[in-house]
């Protein structure tokens, strides 16, 4: 959906500000001139601006972004915002919209494109969204990225945390000054380009590495297949009819594998590590197109298997089916 592809600086490092406010400000209010003014700074400083992609400061951002030659993305929910029946429509000041399963995966979208971040006042949401980024750039979870506080609501909390942990201040920079905002913002920008030049790869993304079954959730699971597509801009492919073909494709190249095989040569691959090899690879194939469905269709997992099960229980007693196929 970019609207205006020119301007897209997704290649530059540190170029892509994170904007978090409250949604329910007035345009004439002064939060929605300060959170302007901060868009029209940042889009004159050559910054991309992204935001949740609605009303209030999101709308006020994006607009004084992208009437002073910034790029602006929104990253929508709609499958969980919305207006009665209808999903809310994102606001007009949008060159590209991309809208997320879920809440959590449109906070993990935001911070994972974002080489900084600027909280504006508002309410839970702003609030969840600080105190996701904040544990994932103060524990090392992200690379370097700082945080500008532009009010005093949350003060007392964030001291008493910075308290207990100093290290927790580090990238925290408190200002209401938008020329101040900007500053600081272009100045860690400058050092990420240095840093990423210095040592290529330094700050890309490490894609999330699980031990095992054991220690990952499904949730996990879904953001990594969400954040993989989502960096493509590939959501706009993934819908129910092509996710529904491909989780078909990938289960008969699975059964490929042991297409002439005699019920002899069957075994779990130790006899054919090759064989094994590419049967786990068209199996992640399988799962990650069944991951991606389910978000396409905002669909529990866990519940919908849950559910499954227990009208299999009814269906397959255990007395009269055991140890029989039939
Ligand atoms: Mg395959």
């Amino acid at each position: 959906m970019a609207r205006n592809p020119r301007k897209n600086l997704s290649g530059k490092p540190g170029r892509t500000i994170a904007v978090f406010g409250g949604y329910s400000v007035g345009c004439g209010s002064d939060a929605y001139r300060h959170a302007y003014e901060l868009g029209r700074s940042l889009g004159a400083a050559g910054f991309r601006v992204v935001n949740g992609g609605y009303d209030g400061t999101m709308r006020a951002t994006s607009q004084g972004a992208r009437e002073n030659g910034g790029y602006t993305i929104g990253v929508t929910c709609p499958s969980v915002i919305r207006n009665g029946r209808t999903p809310l429509e994102p606001n007009e000041f949008l060159d590209e919209v991309i809208p997320a399963p879920d809440l959590l995966s449109r906070i993990d979208t935001m911070m994972h494109m974002a080489g900084g971040f600027v909280i504006l006042d508002g309410g839970t949401g702003t609030l969840t969204e600080f105190a996701i980024v904040w544990e994932h750039v103060s524990k090392g979870f992200l690379p370097p990225r700082p945080i500008v506080l532009t009010h005093d609501a949350w003060n007392d909390t964030v001291d008493a945390i910075i308290e207990r942990k100093p290290t927790a201040a580090v990238q925290l920079f408190r200002a209401h000054d938008v020329n101040q905002i900007v500053a600081h913002l272009r100045e860690h920008a400058v050092q990420i380009r240095r840093a990423r030049n210095s040592a290529p790869g330094l700050l890309a993304p490490d894609p999330p590495t699980h031990a095992n079954d054991g220690s990952t959730t499904v949730a996990e699971l879904r953001r990594l297949i969400d954040r993989f597509i989502a960096d493509r801009n590939w959501r706009q492919f993934h819908d129910p009819k092509n996710l529904s073909a491909s989780i078909a494709i990938e289960a008969a190249e699975l059964m490929e594998h042991f297409q002439w095989l005699r019920s002899d040569e069957l075994d779990n691959g130790a006899s054919n590590p090759r064989l094994r090899q590419a049967v786990i690879e068209e199996l992640a194939d399988v799962l990650a197109y069944v991951l991606s469905f389910a978000n396409a269709m905002n669909i529990d997992l866990t519940t919908a298997l849950a559910e499954k099960m227990k009208k299999n229980a009814v269906k397959y007693p255990v007395a009269a089916f055991r140890g029989r196929a039939r």
